[in-house]
């Protein structure tokens, strides 16, 4: 880290402590050419993902939405608001990890739907059948068919 007195691109972190509970490190720092010590704060980089929509526009990744969805899926069924927040949690981490900038729509729809799966079969069915915009009836009657066979 350059020096902000002398320019040296050497220094040395004498002292290192988590602030902001534990979301940023502060260094302080002894400049090796001129002794000059400064503090730097290091904290993750949060990208703001955005959605790419099936028409092409984007939009920001909205917790929020993604709670509305599932809790659409889940009306009247057995799944408690700590449920659909955790998927909305665990949906989330995900999409951070694999994408940068970026996420199509798909990508998310497909993550909600392997939860659903888990969790509750009419919500999934229910939330695949508005996803999917099935093109036909067989489409539909093939997802639940699936659903069947399984049991
Ligand atoms: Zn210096």
């Amino acid at each position: 880290m350059r020096c902000p007195k002398c320019g040296h691109l050497k220094d040395k972190v004498v002292d290192s402590r988590l602030v902001q509970q534990g979301a940023v490190i502060r260094r302080r720092r002894i400049c090796q050419a001129c002794g000059h010590r400064f503090s730097t704060y290091e904290e993750v980089v949060r990208v703001n993902l955005r959605v790419v929509k099936r028409d092409g526009r984007h939009e920001p990744l909205d917790k929020r939405k993604l709670a509305a969805g599932l809790e659409r899926a889940c009306e009247k069924r057995p799944v408690s608001p700590d449920q659909i927040s955790a998927m909305v949690e665990s949906i989330v981490g995900e999409l951070e990890n694999e994408f940068d900038r970026e996420v199509p729509s798909t990508a998310i729809g497909l993550k909600v739907m392997s939860r659903l799966e888990e969790i509750d079969d009419v919500a999934y069915v229910r939330f695949a059948s508005v996803y999917r915009r099935f093109r036909d009836v067989n489409q539909f009657l093939n997802e639940i068919e699936g659903l069947i066979d399984r049991e």
